[in-house]
This record gives structure tokens, sequence and C-alpha cells, in this order.
């Protein structure tokens, strides 16, 4: 005996034959209720489809011929019909013509018998297809739980990570009123006679508000990526002259030039035409990238700052370009576009340092990501380009900055 035979009723298979032939719709029932599947009967597309939404059965048979509506068009029914979509169909048709099989497949079956009907050709087609079907079942299941442990899983991950860039924003504010309170206090302390006069204690003064003014720096580093990563970084435009930004970075950095007998050369940026940007960010991106020249250039090398208005082919807004040149160790292909990421280091610098200027002295891997941030949120463009890192030949890096002149319209 086939064991199908024994299979309960919640088991059974459904099967809705639908033919206006009630010979043969009566001699495939029974063939088919021996194999122990549940068989529904209609006579006509109308009940077929009424029948196929309400018993919801596993498979149709469908005949081709028939009056009022033919197979083909209750097929294309019920696949447009959300509830009887998913349920295979198979054709059987008496017409041997590719046509007709053709129209079948196109109008959703996923197979055909043809007439007179193979009894076990029919079975062996309807076994498969349920086998398919309960496969395919299974299958979007699967996927459907694994989406939903994604989603939980990434909401869980998003609510980390505003916990996360929550926490960095208050803690460096909270960090920042003291450190900035140590750091006004030193600085008076300094100028007080007692140390002025007193060299062992200029040594330590020194030494206490080098170490502030580092954790300052830091500090308002870290500040300013978390904003970027909330989006809360929005320039306050106004009119800027180029040059007035880089005299302001330049003032900054003389000392470390100076230490490192590194020479700054600006070129074409007096004849560049106002731009619309802010003015607390601008000096604070090119800062980033004129003490990573300095960081990452040998003593008695140059850094260029070379500045140029464009007209781009394929943008209505004109631009400036600034790039920051230097004659440094370089940076590897590899790296060049990661190098823009929080926190990430070439592996090329040797070691931190507590100084801005040391060479080869990585500092805590922000700069470049708020460089970034600054850029884009000017609507602007930010990117790298060296021929590699060398510490022989120094290759040294370009820094490109695209700004637009205007706000760029959204
Ligand atoms: P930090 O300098 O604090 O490590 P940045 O975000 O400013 O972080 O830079 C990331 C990395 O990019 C640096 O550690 C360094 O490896 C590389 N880099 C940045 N600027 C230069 C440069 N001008 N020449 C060579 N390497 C550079």
């Amino acid at each position: 005996m086939d064991m199908e035979n024994h299979l309960s009723a919640e088991t059974k298979k459904k099967i809705l034959i639908v033919d206006d032939n009630p010979i043969n719709l009566r001699i495939l029932a029974d063939y088919l209720e021996a194999f122990s599947y549940r068989v529904l009967v209609a006579r006509d597309g109308r009940s077929g489809i009424e029948k196929a939404q309400y018993a919801q059965p596993d498979l149709i048979l469908l005949d081709v011929m028939m009056p009022d509506i033919d197979g083909f068009e209750t097929c294309r029914f019920l696949k447009a019909d959300e509830t009887t979509r998913a349920i295979p169909v198979i054709f059987m048709t008496a017409l041997s013509e590719t046509e007709s099989k053709v129209e079948g497949f196109e109008a959703g079956a996923v197979d055909y018998v043809t007439k007179p009907l193979q009894q076990r050709e029919v079975l062996a087609r309807i076994r498969t297809h349920l086998q398919l079907r309960e496969l395919t079942e299974n299958l979007e299941q699967l996927v459907e739980q694994r989406t939903d442990e994604l989603e939980t899983a990434y909401r869980h991950l998003s609510r980390l990570d505003k916990a996360k860039s929550d926490f960095i924003s208050i803690m460096s504010h909270e960090l920042r009123t003291p450190l900035a309170v140590i750091d006004g206090y030193t600085q008076l302390l300094q100028d007080n006679t007692a140390v002025t006069n007193d060299e062992e204690a200029q040594f330590l003064v020194g030494n206490i508000l080098t170490g502030t003014q580092r954790m300052l720096r830091t500090m308002n580093d870290i500040f300013d990526v978390t904003r970027i990563d909330n989006d809360f970084l929005r320039p306050y435009r106004e009119p800027l002259v180029m040059q007035d930004v880089l005299d302001e970075v330049y003032i900054k950095v003389t000392p470390a030039l100076q230490k490192r007998k590194l020479s700054l050369v600006r070129t074409g940026i007096e004849s560049l035409p106002r731009i619309q940007a802010d003015k607390v960010l601008l000096p604070k991106l090119f800062h980033h990238l004129i003490v990573n020249a300095i960081k990452y250039t040998p003593d008695g090398g140059q850094i260029r700052v070379v500045g140029q208005f464009r007209e781009l082919p394929d943008s209505a807004a004109p631009i400036v370009e600034i790039v920051v040149e230097d004659n440094g160790i370089g940076i590897e292909p590899q790296h060049l576009e990661l190098i823009f990421e929080k926190f990430y280091q070439t592996g090329q610098v040797n070691f931190h340092s507590s100084g801005t200027s040391t060479f080869k002295g990585g500092g805590p891997g922000l700069g470049l990501a708020i460089a970034r941030g600054i850029v884009q949120g000017h609507g602007g463009r930010i990117w790298a380009e060296s021929e590699g890192y060398d510490e022989e030949t120094y290759p040294g890096s370009r820094f490109f900055v695209w700004l637009p002149v205007e706000p760029p319209t959204i």
C-alpha cells in the first residue's frame, strides 16, 4: 500500500481540479483520492476561482478548454489575486501546439499535462510541484525569519550606536569645560612672576599646559566627530576670503613649521573669489590638512597650498579647488579612502606622539574624518592622491578639496 494512504486528514494535501467534463473530473478525482489527496472539484472557471479562494488548495489542475472563461483567463485571475497567487497551477491541455503551452506559462502556470491524461504522469508532476511549493514556502519562511532577526539586530545596534554617540558627546562636553578652566588658570600661572622667576616651576607649568592643551584638542576633535556623526555640523555661511582663512591657520602652525624646518608655500590663493562658507569650520579643515602635512613630511620638506577657481564641465556651480601638497612619506593606494574614516590609521605611523608636529607622530585618527565632515557639510568633495608610501624617496601626498563658491541649491 502506498505510504500516502496513511496520512492523517490534516496532512493531506488538497488538490482542486477544474474541468467542465464530468467524466474526466470523476476519473481523475478517484485516482488521486486513492493516493490520499483531498480532492475538490469545479466545473467551470468562475466556481474554480471561488473554491480556490475559500478552500486554499495546495495545487490546482486546470483544464484549458472551458466555456465562458477558459483556463488561461482563470489562471491569470488566480495569479492576480493576492489570496491565490502562490498556489501552483498545472494545465490540462488537449492541444499539443507549443502556442498554447507558451500561453499557459505566460498566464502563470508551473507545468502542463496533455490529454488524454497519463495518470501516473499526472501524479508524478503533482508530487514534484507540491514538493517544490513546500520547499519554497520553507525557504520564504526562513528568509522572513532571518530578515526579522536582522532587523531586530539592526534596531539594537542603532540604539547602541545612538547611546554611544550621546555618551561621547556628553562626556566630551563635560570634560571640555573643566579642562578649559585648568588651561586658563595654567596660562595665568605661567605668566605669574613667581613662575617666570623660577626655571623649574616654568618647566613644570609648561608641561602641564602642553598636556592640558593636547587633551582639549582631542576633546574638541571628538566633539566635532560626534556632531558630524549626528548630522549636527551645519555650516553657517558667510562670504569668506580664502587668504584670511589660510592666514589664520598659518599663524597657528608657524611654530611647528619653524621647529621642523618646513616651508609652506601658497600659490593662487589671493586670486580666488570669496566663497560662502563657515568661518569657524573652514580654518579647522585646513588646519587638519596642514598639520598632517607637517606630521608626515621629514624635516626640511615643503608644503604647498595651491588654489584654483574652476568651472567644471558637468556641474552648473563653479568651485574653488585647494590642494594641500607635501613631499612626505606618502600613502599606500589601499589606504587613500579609508584614512577619512574616524579612528583609521594606516599603520605606517610608528608611534603616537603628544606633539602636534612630531614627524610621523600619529594622533587619534580623527583629523581627516573631521575634514571630510566639514567639506561634505559645505556640499563639497575631498580626496587624497599619492604615488605610494616610501620613507626613502618621499613621494608625498596631495589632498584635494573642492568647495562650491555658492551654497548648493537642493
Ligand atoms: P591622525 O593624524 O590623528 O592619525 P588623521 O585622520 O588626520 O589622523 O589621518 C589618518 C591617517 O592618514 C594618519 O594616521 C596617516 O597615516 C595618514 N595621513 C594623513 N595625512 C597624511 C599625509 N599628509 N601624508 C601621509 N599620511 C597621511
